[in-house]
């Protein structure tokens, strides 16, 4: 019988909302799952790695994967070009892998379009002093930057109500409880129990309805 594919879930979030982090977590948590990497325009921040946090590419390279239909989605967010190969989505999928694509409301439109089965989650912080504190404690930014920022986060938040399931991250270890939860219920759906459950069920219920 052929692989029952991966589902592909959409996570959005903005700046300071602890998405990376409750990511991490998840993975460690949950087999068979996979963060797609992107590819952007944007300079690597301290500490980040070519091919681990993201493809770090210019316009030019970038254009051109675009010109190819290189993305299954891409968008330009805040001045840097981000997106998702195409290839690398579709070939974890098919290997039966749960991908999760960290991208913005924009790709998750182009994303919803495509693959409408996609399941999307949006992560909101509890309050905006909380986002604000968080926004502050990356680093010495100055008060402009971090409104700037602010700014940013509030706009990306009034895309939630496009999304399918909405966790709030006050206390780390219960919002990542939560969206286990999401996971684990959807790996639980009728439709993929029966294909990843298929030679149990057949000698369970035979003749099921
Ligand atoms: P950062 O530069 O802070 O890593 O990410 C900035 C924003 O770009 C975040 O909202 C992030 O989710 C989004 N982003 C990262 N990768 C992609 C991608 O491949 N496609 C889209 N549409 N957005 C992305």
């Amino acid at each position: 019988m052929a692989q029952p594919r991966g589902r592909l879930y959409i996570l959005s979030a903005p700046s300071g909302a602890g998405k990376t982090s409750l990511v991490a977590a998840l993975l460690q948590q949950l087999s068979q799952l996979e963060v797609s990497v992107s590819h952007t325009t944007r300079a690597p921040r301290p500490g980040e790695q070519d091919g681990v946090n993201y493809h770090f590419t210019n316009r030019d390279a970038f254009q051109k994967l675009v010109d190819q239909g290189a993305f299954f989605e891409w968008a330009e967010v805040f001045g840097n070009c981000y997106g998702t190969s195409r290839l690398t989505v579709e070939a974890r999928l098919a290997a039966g892998v749960d991908v999760i694509l960290e991208i913005d409301w924009q790709g998750a439109q182009q994303v919803r379009k495509q693959m409408p089965e996609a399941i999307s989650v949006f992560i909101l912080p509890p309050s905006q002093e909380a986002l604000r504190q968080r926004l502050t404690a990356r680093g010495q930014d100055s008060v402009e930057i971090i409104e700037g920022r602010m700014q940013q986060a509030i706009s990306e938040m009034s895309h939630y109500p496009e999304y399918d399931y909405l966790v709030i991250n006050d206390d780390f270890a219960q919002a990542l409880t939560e969206l286990q939860a999401i996971f684990t219920a959807n790996r639980l759906r009728l439709d993929r129990q029966m294909q990843h459950q298929a030679a149990l069920l057949a000698n369970l219920v035979p003749n099921a309805s």
